[in-house]
């Protein structure tokens, strides 16, 4: 059986782990591997060792960093197939969207090789006579990483190729259920020649993070996970005196406005929905069918679901894997139950697909509620599988005071043909993502990405320029240099005369 250990200062842990994970494959339910789970102690190797290492990497010139991250690219692109495999084999998702998934990581490294631009400060001549001022940002030193389990590779490439760009030193603690992807990369970050402790893994469960959440020489941490953990690491990292950006759980809105091409929507509401089984913070969740649209929205979206392919994400054809874990399976089908006992339809039942038959692993076919309104639970809890609910509603404004007065606001997306309505709903919605014709409008690297309201617990977003914000802390300087013409004692207030 394969272990999974930590990556400490720039090769694997070999101690012995006091505690342990089981890893399995979902789509046969075997256990697969065993992960380390680390202890305070081990914690504490790897904050060493970071700590240790960040003297001489916030010395490393900007040039040096931009490459060690321009080969890591390379490594990175270069070994993607062996990469998405591991996604596959531990997370479930089908081959084409794990390599997708490596993919989107790798534009975030694409953006970090940018370093050198992305970290100029300003400088302004004369602010008093003689007097010059300019800003510079510099790193915060270790910073921590704690990540969920749906996409093992590309949530950990939000955080930490702009935070070594800016001259960090990083510790992450990946998901314990899709852990063999973050040690991957941290052998392909040494391979590039980044200096060991620059990089390290723990793995582990809340006693790894609390550690974290606690170590007076972690500065900042970045958590991406469901709402209640989210909001837990924020309230007791930021308690630690740490900057803590912490994105959590969504519940995601597509609304079809009446004048919708609706092919073009049933798609979308198809694609998003089961994508990598639903298990995705952007995968649209709730359609919100307004006027007259339902019925023939809903006809055309049950015709897609029906040709959908489940089936191992090794298998070429399949479109849709399994779900992560059989627990999962089991509280995601049962929405399909509470759903229909709080009045809604059941239009597509994913636990009649074949797939859900006695060949082992953690199968849920895709489903569809139809009439679903706002005190269900299957409304008001985040999902996180193939479940799509219907809501009807009378009018575009139902729609949007809908969409705002649900306590998550990570992403929306709306269907129409009218450029006044969709900009008037760009304008009006309360959520941090937003698309028009675009059911998952995942922001490109450059952009930032995050949600408002419980969706997001902290001020700034991952990635682009906020990312850079997160990872460093400003400075402004004020310098003057003798000059004949300097003199006297002054005890007035510096004014800019
Ligand atoms: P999770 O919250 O269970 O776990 C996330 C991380 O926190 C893992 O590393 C886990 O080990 C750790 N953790 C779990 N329980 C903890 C506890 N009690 N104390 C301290 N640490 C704990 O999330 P998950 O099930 O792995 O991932 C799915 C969730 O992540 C969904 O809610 C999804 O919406 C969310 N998500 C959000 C985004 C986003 O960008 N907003 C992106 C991806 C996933």
């Amino acid at each position: 059986m394969k272990r999974i250990t930590h990556w400490i200062d720039g090769k694997p842990w070999n101690g012995t782990s006091e505690r342990r994970g089981d890893v399995y494959n979902p789509a046969t339910g075997q256990v697969t591997g065993q992960v380390d789970f680390a202890g305070a102690g081990e914690v504490d190797q790897a904050v060493a060792a970071a700590a240790h290492a960040f003297t001489a990497w916030r010395q490393a010139s900007l040039a040096r960093r931009a490459t060690v991250l321009f080969a890591f690219r390379e490594l990175v692109h270069r070994h993607r197939g062996e990469l998405a495999a591991l996604l596959v084999a531990e997370h479930g998702k089908v081959r084409a969207d794990a390599l997708g998934e490596v993919s989107r990581g790798l534009e975030v490294v694409e953006f970090a090789c940018g370093i050198p631009q992305l970290l100029r400060g300003g400088f302004s001549e004369n602010v008093s006579t003689r007097v010059d001022s300019f800003s510079i940002r510099q790193p915060l030193g270790v910073a921590a990483g704690i990540t969920p389990f749906n996409f093992p590779a590309m949530v950990p490439m939000w955080m930490f190729p702009l935070a070594i760009a800016c001259g960090n030193t990083f510790i992450l603690k990946p998901s314990e259920k899709d852990p063999s992807a973050s040690v991957r990369l941290a052998g392909l970050l040494a391979e590039a020649g980044l200096p060991a402790g620059v990089f390290n893994v723990v793995h582990g469960d809340k006693a790894a993070v609390d550690r974290l959440l606690e170590h007076p020489e972690v500065r900042a941490v970045s958590f991406v996970g469901s709402t209640p953990v989210a909001r837990y690491v924020w309230e007791h990292g930021t308690s630690h005196g740490k900057r803590v950006q912490a994105l959590g759980g969504a519940k995601n809105h597509m609304v079809v406005l009446p004048d919708a091409d609706l092919d073009l929507a049933a798609d979308a509401a198809v694609s998003a929905g089961f994508g990598s089984a639903g298990e995705r913070c952007m995968a649209i969740s709730v359609v919100v069918a307004v006027g007259e649209v339902a019925d023939p929205l809903l006809g055309k979206m049950r015709e897609r679901v029906a040709r959908l392919k489940v089936g191992s994400g090794t298998d070429p054809a399949a479109e849709m894997g399994p779900l992560v874990t059989g627990p999962h399976r089991d509280r995601v089908a049962s929405y399909l139950e509470s759903g229909v006992a709080e009045g809604a339809t059941l239009a597509v039942d994913g636990r009649r697909h074949p797939v859900n038959g006695d060949r082992g692993g953690f199968w849920l076919g895709p489903s569809v509620l139809d009439n679903v309104s706002p005190q269900m639970r299957a409304y008001t809890d985040e999902i996180f599988g193939p479940v799509l609910s219907v809501v009807r509603v009378p009018t575009y404004q139902a729609a949007v005071d809908l969409v705002n007065a649900n306590p998550y606001g990570n992403g929306t997306a709306v269907f129409t043909n009218d450029g006044g309505a969709a900009r008037r709903f760009q304008n009006e919605v309360e959520v941090g993502m937003v698309g028009i014709n675009v059911p998952i409008p995942v922001p490109m690297a450059y952009y930032s990405f995050g949600g408002w309201k419980s969706s997001l617990f902290g001020d700034t977003h991952v990635h682009g320029a906020e990312g850079v914000h997160f990872y460093t802390r400003g400075k402004v300087v004020t310098s003057r240099w003798l000059d004949p013409s300097h003199g006297g004692v002054n005890l007035g207030f510096p004014t800019n005369a």
